[in-house]
């Protein structure tokens, strides 16, 4: 049974229960009271951002609420199932293959069209919000990626990283950007540009889409980003695999704005795609020039010498499984 929003009255209901793998860990309490705690973290994060009194969500000139079951799993009621552990307890084994690669990072994810998750319990619950938005049909806004230190141990030298997609990554996002209903488009503040509801905005289209039956387009891209560390003298590229496809949109990088800049993607390219993306001359092809091939060539190099190629490779298709 979906979580629905009412675009009439603005209210989302639905029903969502939760599983506790057998390696979820309840010291220093009982385990129903461990259980109850998280459910009640769970809950308090999707409201601080989906239904807050101080900052509320508007949707068709009405406050949009929340009024969603949070509770244990009852055997046979519809509803979402949403499984919190540490990735290897029994029912973990229902989600991960045995074959899979892990990253050492505990992602949560959901998978809607199984009204299925798997939370791990080490993120405290605070990725509930945005993973509530993918229960309500809305798509992740950030390119997945990894950076590289080569001075740490293996487990932890290919740390992943994800950057916020800017509005010029398409149409429809330079738009939002440019909303005058509802809150615009923020890389920096939205929801769904990162895992962590560190603003917490939500615009007017993406609203569009938790009040009906659609789901949001996926924005994902092929490729990922390689961002060296602050005190590494490698400089952040771009690693295809085979071609990346990132491009910026004509129409909407060439534009004009009224304040005479003649392309105003371009600086929000490089202030949004800053922390993790190298500069790249305007309108030109990710990973087009020999600067870049030289870089990436230097840098599989070293990954090869190390030992670590098997290792690489796994964090890659992790990640690429993730881009879906
Ligand atoms: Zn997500």
């Amino acid at each position: 049974m979906p979580i629905n929003g009412n675009p009439t009255t603005a209210v989302i209901s639905g029903n969502v229960m939760f599983a506790f793998d057998t390696d979820f860990n309840a010291t220093g309490g009982t385990p129903a009271t461990a259980q109850q705690n998280y459910i009640n973290a769970f809950r308090a994060n999707v409201m601080s951002v989906w239904d807050n009194v101080n900052a509320p969500l508007i949707y068709n000139g009405n406050r949009v609420t929340v009024p969603v079951t949070f509770g244990p799993e009852v055997a046979g009621a519809p509803g979402w199932k949403l499984i919190a552990g540490n990735g290897n307890g029994t029912l973990a084994q229902t989600i991960f293959g045995p074959g899979d690669i892990r990253v050492p990072q505990s992602i949560s994810f959901v998978d809607y069209a199984h009204e299925t998750g798997y939370l791990f319990q080490a993120r405290n619950a605070t990725e509930a919000a945005h993973e509530f938005g993918h229960m309500v049909r809305l798509a992740d806004r950030y390119s997945n990626g990894f950076r590289v230190n080569f001075t740490q141990p293996l487990p932890q030298r290919y740390p992943r990283t994800t950057a916020p997609l800017s509005r010029c990554y398409s149409k429809e996002l330079n738009q939002e950007a440019s909303a005058t209903i509802g809150q615009p488009y923020d890389p920096y503040t939205n929801l769904m540009s990162s895992s962590m509801a560190v603003g917490g905005t939500l615009t007017n289209r993406q609203l569009g889409f938790v009040f009906s039956s659609q789901l949001e387009p996926t924005y994902s891209m092929k490729g990922w980003v390689f961002r060296a560390d602050a005190n590494d003298p490698e400089r952040a590229a771009w690693l295809g695999k085979g071609e990346t496809t990132l491009r910026t949109l004509a129409g909407v990088t060439h534009m004009v704005n009224p304040n005479g800049e003649t392309t105003p993607c371009a600086s929000l390219l490089l202030a949004y795609q800053f922390p993790s993306f190298r500069p790249l001359r305007f309108g030109t092809r990710i990973q087009a020039n020999e600067e870049d091939r030289r870089v990436i060539r230097a840098f599989l190099r070293n990954v090869k010498s190390r030992g670590d190629e098997a290792a690489f490779r796994s964090v890659l298709q992790q990640l690429s499984a993730m881009n879906r």
